[in-house]
């Protein structure tokens, strides 16, 4: 028998049970499972939910995820190219054709009235079933194509038209493979109260959205399915690693009595609306992190000295077609005009990596993080970002704001993307923005230098740089252990970039989400850093330390990163200084230990 079986047998259907994973995003939740990636389920006995009017519609809706789904194979399988057999995706579309699957399909939505998203579940539920009771294991694979299929059937269901599935009831969203942005947005955010994944890094973009939203994630948990099942009632706690499916009702209880950490985060969050000094009366910048509009008031009500990242690539998510030059001029004017005259530094978009639209002619990649990405796909494509340039200077208008390149690994394609920038200023008669570059290749910051007198402002990004510094990717949990802020020789490159920097009188920023993080601000304030961006959520958190703290103090600790040789040994020093530096006050701040 193995093993899960086993496991499965002796817990019994319904006993609760205990899994463990790796924390991704810190904190608890508790919600009914719900299953995204690669199980057919139905929450719950299904009911009604269409009038007899609805169904044509519905059927007409069928009919376009079929085709759209037969398109995106087609050009899976024209990318693959004769590279490996792609007789897999013949199936896949052989089950969207299958008469029995359609014609089933559409009897569930016209006798029963369930909706589209039922109706494709129950009736894969019932190919599987019948697949998985057959001897052969040719069949029983088939089972799995069925799940691929519905699986894609009801993504495009839930990503049409920008509309975000919600729940009747807190949800966990239960993610059995790599979670990805889009599994944060295109769900009703109110109602996630947790995440649990088998894959997926700290750094991930999702990990930041997740973190933004305060949606606690835990990563790496084995064999999910063998002890999960939707509709389950799961408590997840990150901080400990935890996942309790089916919990006891005590466990729940004691839970629910845990309110600390927020009483005390609130109470920074309204003593920190100013400005921060260190104790030396050194004034420190912190900045938000931002990607929706709705980010601004979260931004604002955390006490953010400006938006030092909108993420606009998110403007993109859950749309079927490129938005027109008005919905970017929309998202821009209500970003500028809810951040209440504080500057606001807007990323161009940074397309590619994890981050792919749906409607994105975007070539099958073996490495897409180190791929068509950000500034190269900008300079390919400048058609489209002319688009999003004229919404920036539209909406900028009487704003104090600037525009940010990512990905910028030559001073060469800096000095192209800008000349096209001038250029679209020029064609609407308007001045040139101040304009930046983010540094987050490694050639780049090496060469940060070159690029001093041809940007106004500079900023690091943390989260892709350490990753390609280290080849260790930001999305993968299996290599988070060298994925490390702390890695001497890592420091020693933001300690040359920061005086680079000051060297040349320009400001600079770190927006990665090492920034963020309270252990390393002791670190980076020694390091010489007055520009911090992060989550909004974490603004309150790192202007407690730094008011904690003395610049001179923390410069003078600093030295010793030129003789440590180790991450651990570097680890076990910052703890120190921390310890020196700040004595009780992280003891006292909320949602430390741990985090990223
Ligand atoms: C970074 O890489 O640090 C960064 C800020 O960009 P993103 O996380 O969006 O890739
Ligand atoms: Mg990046």
């Amino acid at each position: 028998m193995k093993k899960g079986q086993a496991e499965k047998n002796a817990a019994g259907r319904g006993a609760p049970q205990e899994l463990r994973g790796e924390p991704v995003v810190l904190g608890w939740g508790i919600g009914k499972a719900y299953m995204v990636g690669r199980a057919v389920q139905q929450q719950g006995p299904a009911v009604p939910s269409i009038s007899r009017e609805e169904v044509g519609g519905e059927i007409v809706r069928f009919n376009n995820i079929r085709e759209k789904a037969h398109k995106d194979y087609q050009k899976l399988i024209q990318s693959l190219e004769n590279t490996v057999d792609s007789s897999i995706l013949n199936t896949y579309e052989y089950i969207l054709d299958d008469p029995v699957f359609i014609s089933q399909v559409v009897e569930t939505m016209s006798v029963k009235l369930f909706d589209l998203e039922t109706s494709i579940r129950l009736v894969s539920n019932d190919f599987i079933k019948g697949f998985e009771a057959a001897d052969t294991p040719y069949f029983k694979e088939r089972a799995g194509d069925v799940v691929e299929v519905c699986e894609k059937l009801v993504f495009y269901l839930n990503n049409e038209g920008g509309r975000a599935k919600t729940f009747a009831e807190p949800t966990v969203l239960v993610v059995l493979r790599t979670l990805t942005p889009t599994d944060i947005l295109a769900y009703d955010r109110s109602k996630i109260s947790a995440v649990i994944t088998t894959s997926g890094g700290k750094t991930s973009h999702a990990a930041i959205l997740a973190r933004s939203y305060n949606i606690p994630v835990i990563s790496g948990v084995r064999n999910i399915t063998d002890h999960i099942k939707p509709g389950d009632e799961v408590l997840v706690d990150s901080d400990k690693g935890a996942v309790f499916v089916r919990p006891e009702k005590r466990v729940a209880e004691e839970y629910a009595k845990k309110t600390h950490g927020e009483a005390v985060y609130k109470a920074l969050q309204s003593k920190w609306d100013r400005p921060v000094y260190t104790k030396d009366g050194i004034r420190i910048e912190v900045l938000a992190n931002i990607s929706l509009p709705e980010d601004v008031d979260d931004a604002v009500a955390n006490g953010a000295d400006g938006i030092g990242l909108v993420r606009t690539e998110y403007l993109l998510s859950n749309r079927k077609d490129m938005p027109p030059e008005e919905a970017h001029t929309a998202y821009y004017e209500a970003i500028l005009k809810g951040g209440r005259g504080k500057h606001c530094t807007i990323r161009l978009m940074d397309i590619g990596g994890d981050k792919i639209p749906q409607f994105f002619d975007m070539p099958q990649e073996f490495n897409p993080f180190m791929g068509w990405r950000a500034i190269r796909i900008f300079l390919e494509r400048k058609e489209i970002f002319e688009t999003q340039i004229s919404a920036i200077l539209k909406a900028g208008r009487g704003h104090d704001y600037s525009i940010m390149a990512p990905m910028v690994t030559t001073l060469q394609e800096w000095i192209e993307a800008k000349a096209f920038i001038r250029e679209v200023a020029s064609r609407l008669g308007m001045d040139m923005p101040k304009c930046g570059v983010l540094f987050e290749v490694p050639l780049a910051i090496f060469e940060m230098g070159m690029f001093m007198r041809e940007i106004d402002f500079a900023s690091i990004g943390t989260n892709d740089l350490i990753q390609y510094f280290s080849a260790a990717d930001r999305n993968n949990s299996k290599v988070n252990y060298l994925y490390n802020p702390v890695e001497p020789a890592f420091l020693r490159i933001i300690r040359s970039a920061i005086k680079t920097a000051n060297d040349n009188g320009k400001q600079l920023s770190i927006c990665g989400e090492m920034a963020g993080h309270p252990l390393h601000t002791v670190l980076l304030v020694g390091l010489g850093l007055r520009r911090f961006s992060v989550i909004p959520r974490n603004i309150p958190l790192i202007k407690e330390i730094i008011s904690n703290i003395s610049f001179a103090e923390a410069a003078a600790s600093i030295s010793l990163i030129d003789v440590i040789e180790s991450t651990d040994e570097m680890l076990e020093w910052l703890k120190n200084l921390n310890n020196r530096l700040l004595g009780d006050v992280l003891k006292k701040i909320p949602y430390v230990e741990g985090a990223v």
